[in-house]
């Protein structure tokens, strides 16, 4: 009598590569900005509505209308819908950028926002996270930034869940996520690298979005850090324009 042991030897490999889609159901309801629809969010006992910001390689458009007035640079996605509770977030590793790089400018940039917006503490504290962010784009009870394979011509995406209409008291938004696509090269600092993302650069920008502010398209605003096209080897986003300043403090 002979056993037969057979032994399956798993191939030793890095963790499969996290690929995000924005769910079908996801609907445009403006440029780059997708409804996810409603959910209960436990936290703050409220039912919220969940957006994906999608922010797209590219460059200034001609397109945009230029009129004999200057155009506002600055927008907020719903009048008053702001942060009244400080949560804490944490950050994954990625796209061979390091944690506590991440972390500090991270951190380093929210900062940037809440000085300007003389509020001490809009985003809470950050830390490193332990295994990886399981779905943005459905509501939990975590603020998370990750790396992972997102469509082409995406550069990050940012998903916020919260109250958007109603009386504007009431708003408000209570979580957040970001991914930033793997499918670009990252660099801690694209003055170095030029044919790579600034981490800095895009981070900043897609942490408007966390605390409230929309995308601005209008090719005159193209200086703005809430520019909704961003691309490779620039840093000009890294700090605040004046308009990005003046949005920031329409909500806190
Ligand atoms: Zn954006």
């Amino acid at each position: 009598m002979s056993l037969l042991v057979v032994s399956l030897a798993l191939p030793v490999s890095a963790a499969p590569k996290a690929s995000f889609s924005l769910p079908a159901q996801a609907l445009e309801v403006s440029q780059g900005v997708f409804s996810l629809g409603q959910a209960y969010d436990i936290a703050s006992d409220k039912i919220v509505e969940g957006y994906a910001v999608v922010h797209k390689k590219g460059y200034a458009r001609s397109s945009a209308t230029r009129g004999p007035k200057a155009p506002k640079c600055y927008a907020v996605m719903a009048d008053g819908a702001k942060w009244k509770t400080v949560e804490n977030w944490e950050v994954f590793a990625g796209a061979g950028l390091g944690g506590a790089f991440l972390l500090d400018r991270l951190t380093h940039s929210i900062n940037t926002w809440e000085i300007v917006a003389t509020n001490p503490n809009i985003l809470g504290v950050g830390s490193l996270g332990a295994g990886a962010i399981v779905d943005p784009f459905t509501l939990d009870n975590e603020n998370q930034v990750s790396f992972g394979d997102l469509e082409n011509g995406t550069i990050a995406v940012t998903v916020v869940w919260g109250i958007w209409g109603g009386p504007t008291f009431n708003r408000q938004i209570v979580a957040w996520d970001q991914i930033y696509n793997t499918d670009y090269s990252w660099t801690e600092d694209a003055l170095l690298e030029p044919t790579k993302m600034d981490f800095w650069n895009i981070a900043i920008h897609e942490l408007g979005h966390s605390m409230g502010l929309s995308d601005i398209y209008n090719s005159s605003c193209s200086e703005v850090t809430m520019y909704g096209y961003g691309t490779e080897g620039e840093t000009k986003k890294r700090d605040l324009a004046p308009a990005d300043v003046t949005g920031i403090n329409l909500l806190y």
